[in-house]
Protein backbone atom coordinates (compact mmCIF):
# COMPACT_ATOMS: atom_id res chain seq x y z
CA UNK A 1 0.00 0.00 0.00
CA UNK A 2 0.60 3.29 -1.00
CA UNK A 3 -0.32 6.95 -0.06
CA UNK A 4 -0.15 10.43 -1.69
CA UNK A 5 -1.72 13.19 -0.95
CA UNK A 6 -0.33 17.13 -2.42
CA UNK A 7 -0.38 19.19 0.45
CA UNK A 8 0.44 22.30 -1.42
CA UNK A 9 1.43 23.14 -4.91
CA UNK A 10 1.90 25.68 -7.24
CA UNK A 11 4.68 28.71 -7.76
CA UNK A 12 3.32 29.81 -4.21
CA UNK A 13 4.72 26.97 -2.29
CA UNK A 14 4.87 23.16 -2.99
CA UNK A 15 5.08 20.18 -0.86
CA UNK A 16 3.72 16.72 -0.93
CA UNK A 17 3.15 13.75 1.46
CA UNK A 18 3.70 10.10 0.76
CA UNK A 19 3.19 7.77 3.10
CA UNK A 20 4.38 3.62 3.19
CA UNK A 21 3.03 0.64 4.99
CA UNK A 22 5.95 1.62 7.80
CA UNK A 23 7.65 5.18 6.00
CA UNK A 24 6.18 8.70 6.03
CA UNK A 25 7.75 10.80 3.68
CA UNK A 26 7.37 14.81 2.39
CA UNK A 27 8.80 16.01 -0.88
CA UNK A 28 9.60 19.64 -0.57
CA UNK A 29 8.71 22.17 2.63
CA UNK A 30 7.98 25.44 0.13
CA UNK A 31 5.78 26.72 2.63
CA UNK A 32 6.05 27.35 6.36
CA UNK A 33 6.34 25.20 8.73
CA UNK A 34 3.54 26.22 10.41
CA UNK A 35 1.14 25.68 7.73
CA UNK A 36 2.99 22.11 6.70
CA UNK A 37 2.32 21.07 10.27
CA UNK A 38 -1.29 22.49 9.81
CA UNK A 39 -1.93 20.46 6.60
CA UNK A 40 -0.37 17.22 8.23
CA UNK A 41 -2.70 17.24 11.18
CA UNK A 42 -5.90 17.55 8.89
CA UNK A 43 -4.76 13.98 7.87
CA UNK A 44 -3.76 12.79 11.45
CA UNK A 45 -0.17 12.91 10.78
CA UNK A 46 2.04 14.79 13.74
CA UNK A 47 4.93 16.04 12.17
CA UNK A 48 7.25 14.09 14.40
CA UNK A 49 6.32 10.90 12.68
CA UNK A 50 7.70 12.01 9.27
CA UNK A 51 10.67 10.02 8.50
CA UNK A 52 12.36 12.13 5.99
CA UNK A 53 12.11 15.33 3.56
CA UNK A 54 13.91 14.83 -0.02
CA UNK A 55 14.42 18.55 -1.46
CA UNK A 56 14.10 18.53 -5.25
CA UNK A 57 15.97 21.75 -5.48
CA UNK A 58 16.68 25.13 -3.86
CA UNK A 59 14.36 27.60 -4.96
CA UNK A 60 12.32 29.20 -2.42
CA UNK A 61 8.97 27.90 -3.36
CA UNK A 62 10.86 24.27 -2.69
CA UNK A 63 12.34 25.26 0.69
CA UNK A 64 11.16 27.73 2.44
CA UNK A 65 9.46 25.93 5.54
CA UNK A 66 12.99 24.22 6.33
CA UNK A 67 14.65 26.52 8.93
CA UNK A 68 12.35 26.25 10.95
CA UNK A 69 11.42 22.67 10.96
CA UNK A 70 15.10 21.51 11.28
CA UNK A 71 15.15 23.84 14.24
CA UNK A 72 11.82 22.14 15.63
CA UNK A 73 11.97 18.57 14.57
CA UNK A 74 15.05 16.76 14.45
CA UNK A 75 14.27 15.15 10.76
CA UNK A 76 16.64 14.09 8.03
CA UNK A 77 16.33 16.77 4.98
CA UNK A 78 17.91 14.79 2.22
CA UNK A 79 19.13 17.22 -1.13
CA UNK A 80 22.24 16.82 -3.21
CA UNK A 81 25.36 17.98 -2.49
CA UNK A 82 25.49 20.70 -4.74
CA UNK A 83 21.73 21.69 -3.62
CA UNK A 84 22.92 21.81 0.04
CA UNK A 85 25.93 24.51 -1.22
CA UNK A 86 22.93 26.46 -2.08
CA UNK A 87 21.05 26.17 1.06
CA UNK A 88 23.51 27.89 3.32
CA UNK A 89 21.21 30.85 4.45
CA UNK A 90 18.84 28.57 5.49
CA UNK A 91 20.98 27.19 8.33
CA UNK A 92 20.15 23.94 8.74
CA UNK A 93 22.16 21.99 11.24
CA UNK A 94 24.36 19.86 9.85
CA UNK A 95 22.50 16.50 12.17
CA UNK A 96 19.63 16.82 9.61
CA UNK A 97 21.61 17.31 6.39
CA UNK A 98 21.63 14.15 3.96
CA UNK A 99 22.36 13.43 0.40
CA UNK A 100 21.57 11.77 -2.14
CA UNK A 101 22.88 11.39 -5.78
CA UNK A 102 20.93 12.13 -8.86
CA UNK A 103 20.70 8.34 -10.52
CA UNK A 104 21.62 6.28 -7.61
CA UNK A 105 18.31 4.89 -5.75
CA UNK A 106 18.69 5.09 -1.45
CA UNK A 107 16.40 3.19 1.12
CA UNK A 108 14.62 5.38 4.13
CA UNK A 109 12.37 2.43 5.87
CA UNK A 110 10.88 0.73 3.07
CA UNK A 111 10.87 2.69 0.51
CA UNK A 112 13.15 3.07 -2.18
CA UNK A 113 13.77 6.48 -3.58
CA UNK A 114 14.96 7.17 -7.15
CA UNK A 115 16.20 10.44 -7.75
CA UNK A 116 16.80 11.69 -11.24
CA UNK A 117 17.82 14.86 -12.59
CA UNK A 118 15.65 17.26 -14.50
CA UNK A 119 16.27 20.12 -16.85
CA UNK A 120 15.63 23.24 -14.54
CA UNK A 121 17.56 26.71 -13.59
CA UNK A 122 18.75 25.30 -10.54
CA UNK A 123 22.14 23.78 -9.65
CA UNK A 124 21.34 20.35 -9.24
CA UNK A 125 17.51 19.57 -9.88
CA UNK A 126 15.38 16.41 -9.42
CA UNK A 127 12.89 14.88 -9.41
CA UNK A 128 11.87 11.70 -7.63
CA UNK A 129 10.00 8.57 -8.11
CA UNK A 130 9.35 6.46 -4.74
CA UNK A 131 8.60 2.66 -4.63
CA UNK A 132 7.50 0.29 -2.37
CA UNK A 133 5.38 -2.43 -1.88
CA UNK A 134 5.50 -2.78 -6.00
CA UNK A 135 4.18 0.29 -6.47
CA UNK A 136 5.74 3.65 -7.87
CA UNK A 137 4.63 7.00 -7.35
CA UNK A 138 6.24 9.52 -8.90
CA UNK A 139 6.75 13.68 -8.38
CA UNK A 140 7.98 15.86 -11.25
CA UNK A 141 7.84 19.46 -11.32
CA UNK A 142 9.91 22.52 -12.46
CA UNK A 143 10.69 21.01 -15.90
CA UNK A 144 12.28 23.01 -18.50
CA UNK A 145 11.72 20.70 -21.16
CA UNK A 146 10.70 16.76 -22.02
CA UNK A 147 13.60 14.61 -22.50
CA UNK A 148 12.96 11.34 -23.71
CA UNK A 149 14.78 9.92 -20.62
CA UNK A 150 11.84 11.24 -18.34
CA UNK A 151 9.12 9.79 -20.27
CA UNK A 152 11.04 6.68 -18.93
CA UNK A 153 11.67 7.94 -15.72
CA UNK A 154 7.73 8.59 -15.45
CA UNK A 155 6.22 5.66 -17.40
CA UNK A 156 5.60 2.84 -14.93
CA UNK A 157 3.92 5.40 -12.38
CA UNK A 158 0.73 4.23 -10.65
CA UNK A 159 0.36 7.73 -10.11
CA UNK A 160 2.19 10.94 -11.28
CA UNK A 161 2.87 14.44 -10.19
CA UNK A 162 3.22 16.41 -13.09
CA UNK A 163 3.91 20.30 -13.77
CA UNK A 164 1.73 22.25 -15.96
CA UNK A 165 2.97 25.25 -15.37
CA UNK A 166 1.81 28.07 -17.33
CA UNK A 167 -0.43 28.71 -20.48
CA UNK A 168 1.61 30.54 -23.85
CA UNK A 169 -0.87 32.99 -24.13
CA UNK A 170 -1.58 34.12 -20.67
CA UNK A 171 2.02 33.94 -19.62
CA UNK A 172 3.26 36.06 -23.15
CA UNK A 173 0.11 38.73 -22.61
CA UNK A 174 0.69 38.58 -18.94
CA UNK A 175 2.50 41.94 -16.93
CA UNK A 176 5.83 39.74 -15.89
CA UNK A 177 8.93 41.32 -17.38
CA UNK A 178 9.79 40.04 -20.80
CA UNK A 179 13.53 38.56 -18.88
CA UNK A 180 11.22 36.43 -16.55
CA UNK A 181 8.55 35.23 -19.54
CA UNK A 182 11.64 33.65 -21.25
CA UNK A 183 12.89 32.49 -18.32
CA UNK A 184 10.17 30.94 -17.45
CA UNK A 185 9.27 29.59 -20.65
CA UNK A 186 12.70 28.20 -21.96
CA UNK A 187 14.42 24.78 -21.75
CA UNK A 188 15.41 25.57 -17.85
CA UNK A 189 11.93 26.92 -16.92
CA UNK A 190 8.83 25.15 -16.68
CA UNK A 191 6.29 22.88 -18.54
CA UNK A 192 3.35 24.75 -20.56
CA UNK A 193 0.47 23.55 -20.48
CA UNK A 194 0.64 22.35 -23.93
CA UNK A 195 3.80 20.16 -23.33
CA UNK A 196 2.87 18.62 -20.56
CA UNK A 197 -0.23 17.55 -21.83
CA UNK A 198 1.80 16.02 -25.19
CA UNK A 199 3.68 14.28 -22.47
CA UNK A 200 0.35 12.99 -20.41
CA UNK A 201 -0.75 11.45 -23.54
CA UNK A 202 2.26 9.56 -24.03
CA UNK A 203 2.32 8.48 -20.85
CA UNK A 204 -1.14 7.57 -20.64
CA UNK A 205 0.05 5.24 -23.91
CA UNK A 206 2.42 3.79 -22.30
CA UNK A 207 0.20 2.76 -19.29
CA UNK A 208 0.01 5.07 -16.92
CA UNK A 209 -2.91 6.42 -15.61
CA UNK A 210 -3.57 8.76 -12.75
CA UNK A 211 -2.22 12.14 -13.32
CA UNK A 212 -2.04 14.94 -11.30
CA UNK A 213 -1.28 18.29 -12.51
CA UNK A 214 1.06 20.34 -10.31
CA UNK A 215 2.90 23.71 -9.77
CA UNK A 216 0.38 25.41 -11.91
CA UNK A 217 1.24 29.59 -12.06
CA UNK A 218 -0.81 32.09 -10.17
CA UNK A 219 -0.28 34.52 -12.56
CA UNK A 220 -0.20 32.94 -15.73
CA UNK A 221 -2.49 30.07 -15.70
CA UNK A 222 -5.97 28.74 -14.61
CA UNK A 223 -6.28 25.07 -12.90
CA UNK A 224 -10.15 25.04 -15.51
CA UNK A 225 -7.41 25.79 -18.71
CA UNK A 226 -4.34 23.29 -17.31
CA UNK A 227 -7.43 20.77 -16.66
CA UNK A 228 -9.15 20.88 -20.05
CA UNK A 229 -6.03 21.22 -22.25
CA UNK A 230 -4.94 17.80 -20.77
CA UNK A 231 -8.22 16.20 -20.62
CA UNK A 232 -8.78 17.10 -24.59
CA UNK A 233 -4.95 15.58 -25.13
CA UNK A 234 -6.14 12.01 -23.36
CA UNK A 235 -9.91 11.98 -25.20
CA UNK A 236 -7.82 12.49 -28.10
CA UNK A 237 -6.03 8.92 -27.75
CA UNK A 238 -7.74 6.15 -29.52
CA UNK A 239 -6.98 3.86 -26.16
CA UNK A 240 -10.09 3.34 -24.14
CA UNK A 241 -8.88 2.66 -20.49
CA UNK A 242 -10.13 4.85 -17.51
CA UNK A 243 -7.95 7.45 -16.14
CA UNK A 244 -7.73 9.93 -13.64
CA UNK A 245 -6.52 13.38 -13.67
CA UNK A 246 -6.99 15.95 -11.36
CA UNK A 247 -5.63 19.42 -10.74
CA UNK A 248 -3.37 19.84 -7.52
CA UNK A 249 -5.05 22.24 -4.81
CA UNK A 250 -3.06 25.24 -4.64
CA UNK A 251 -3.17 25.90 -0.80
CA UNK A 252 -5.96 23.13 0.19
CA UNK A 253 -4.84 19.70 1.40
CA UNK A 254 -6.54 17.05 -1.47
CA UNK A 255 -8.06 14.18 -0.95
CA UNK A 256 -5.78 11.63 -0.24
CA UNK A 257 -4.91 8.99 -3.08
CA UNK A 258 -4.16 5.44 -2.13
CA UNK A 259 -2.56 2.80 -4.19
CA UNK A 260 -3.23 -0.79 -3.10
ZN1 LIG B 1 12.30 25.93 -9.38
ZN1 LIG C 1 9.13 25.51 -8.16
Amino acid sequence: MIKFCNLFSGSSGNSTYIETDTTKILIDAGVSCTRIVKALESLGVSFSDIDAILITHEHTDHTKGLTTIAKKFNIPIYATEKTWSQMCSLNVCDSCKYTFTPDKNFEIGDANIHPFSIPHDAIDPCGFSILSDGKKITVATDIGHVEERLITEMTGSDILLIESNYDTDTLFCGAYPYFLKKRIASDVGHLSNESTSKLVKTLYENGVTKFILGHLSKENNFPELAYQTVLNELNSSTLNVPFHLSVAGRDTVDDILEIV
